[in-house]
């Protein structure tokens, strides 16, 4: 989609959305919930299960999906209201983010009618969550290159084996979506598959790995799972094809915008609190930082947008991506960069845990090497087809 036929007006129905938001993210029922959320001794993340049924009992959670699957069917503008507003109330949007907007949007446009009919409404509710098995060790960027294995049974379900890394959220999520190497007898993206996993059944453990931020890893390992028949999420040795699509609806940068916009909101309101005026250094950074942000929320919302109307462009997703991450990165250290120590001391305008989360910004959903190399294979080929 090009800048040119994007439509940016914010219908009313996305006005009502945020209105309802509002007012059900500054209740006290949510307010209770999220105190239960951030109060955890060891300073990790806490459980966002129940606060996230909370907002899905209100309707809140999948505003893009078809009313059927329990969505609003609304139009791209109320999930980047949604995002940003979670965001600035506190509420963790990563389990949220991989459940419903990535794993529920993959299920949505290729699960099974079955599949559709029991996991989205669930998700869409919050009663489902979901984290995503694809990493191995030595398989990160080079996805394709995975090793753990699906070998098909007798009664036409499947044994898995092997050893996942680096996930999020795993242990509080019901369902894994994992990439497994087939057995199909062809090149590596062509023996690809996509299973629905169970995370509580027998032959799973999961171990917490420490991470520089608030949220944890795990390493997951898989030996001897049985999976039925029905736990395929599209055809077997299609996944190559599913993941692709899914990078396209994953890497829209929304995510990494709503962190970025907040964060500038938190710095302008350290700049300027108590009346302060601000140096001349700090407002040539926050014009840089503005600027920046902005033309995040255009990649961003260009993605959206063209998603919403059947067009997925791995490349213009990439861009977003790259540039979210990259702006939201460069507003984290800009704070301390700007105050030293002192951004990162406890307060309401600390940059601690922004400044310790943003260098993973930069690898997660793809590294920033990998997504350029991508958007510079696309225009290569533009390139090479309009004989320009
Ligand atoms: C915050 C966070 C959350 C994550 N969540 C999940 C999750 O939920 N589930 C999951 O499965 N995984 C998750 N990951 C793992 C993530 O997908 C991988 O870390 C990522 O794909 C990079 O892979 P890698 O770590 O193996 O690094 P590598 O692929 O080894 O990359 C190392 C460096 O080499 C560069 N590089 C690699 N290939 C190329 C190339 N072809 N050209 C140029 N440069 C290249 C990369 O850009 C990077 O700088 C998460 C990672 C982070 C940081």
């Amino acid at each position: 989609m090009r800048f040119a036929d994007m439509d940016f007006d914010i219908p009313d129905s996305t006005v009502e959305f945020e209105q309802r938001l509002i007012t059900v993210l500054s209740s006290p029922k949510t307010q209770e919930l999220l105190d239960e959320v951030h109060h955890r001794a060891d300073g990790m993340d806490g459980d966002p299960r129940p606060l996230y049924r909370h907002l899905g009992r209100a309707g809140l959670l999948a505003p893009s999906w078809p009313k059927e699957y329990g969505g609003l069917e609304a139009d791209p503008t109320a999930t980047v209201k949604l995002l940003e507003h979670m965001v600035q109330y506190g509420v963790p949007q990563s389990l949220y983010y991989i459940s419903v907007q990535i794993v529920g949007s993959l299920i949505l446009q290729s699960g099974t009618d079955q599949q559709r009919r029991t996991l989205l409404p669930r998700l869409a509710s919050g009663e489902l969550t979901m984290c995503i098995l694809f990493t191995e060790p030595g398989h990160g960027s080079d996805l394709a290159g995975i090793t753990t294995s699906a070998t098909g049974n007798d009664d036409g379900s499947w044994t898995l084996d092997g050893r996942k890394t680096y996930n999020l959220k795993t242990a509080y999520a019901d369902l894994a979506l994992c990439a497994v190497r087939d057995g199909g007898e062809t090149n590596r993206y062509e023996s690809i598959t996509l299973f629905l996993v169970p995370l509580t059944g027998p032959g799973i453990s999961i171990r917490p790995i420490p991470s520089l931020s608030d949220e944890q890893f795990h390493d997951v390992r898989l030996t001897n799972v049985r999976v039925e028949r029905e736990a395929t999420l599209g055809r077997v040795g299609e996944g190559w094809g599913l993941i692709t699509r899914m990078f396209t609806a994953e890497r829209n940068g929304l995510d990494y915008y709503a962190r970025a916009r907040y964060w500038l909101e938190q710095i302008t309101a350290r700049i300027t609190q108590a009346g302060r005026e601000p140096h001349v250094e700090e407002l040539v950074g926050l014009a840089h930082h503005r600027a920046r942000l902005r033309a995040s929320h255009l990649l961003c919302y260009r993605v959206l947008q063209g998603l919403s109307q059947g067009e997925a462009d791995i490349a213009q997703a990439s861009l977003a991506k790259w540039h979210c991450s990259e702006t939201a990165q460069g507003i984290a250290w800009w704070a301390v960069q700007t105050w030293g120590v002192d951004a990162l001391e406890p307060g309401p305008h600390t940059f601690d845990a922004a400044f310790r989360e943003a260098p993973g910004m930069t690898i997660s959903g793809g590294a920033s090497e990998v997504l350029l190399d991508i958007v510079a294979g696309a225009r290569l080929l533009d390139h090479a087809s309009t004989g320009g």
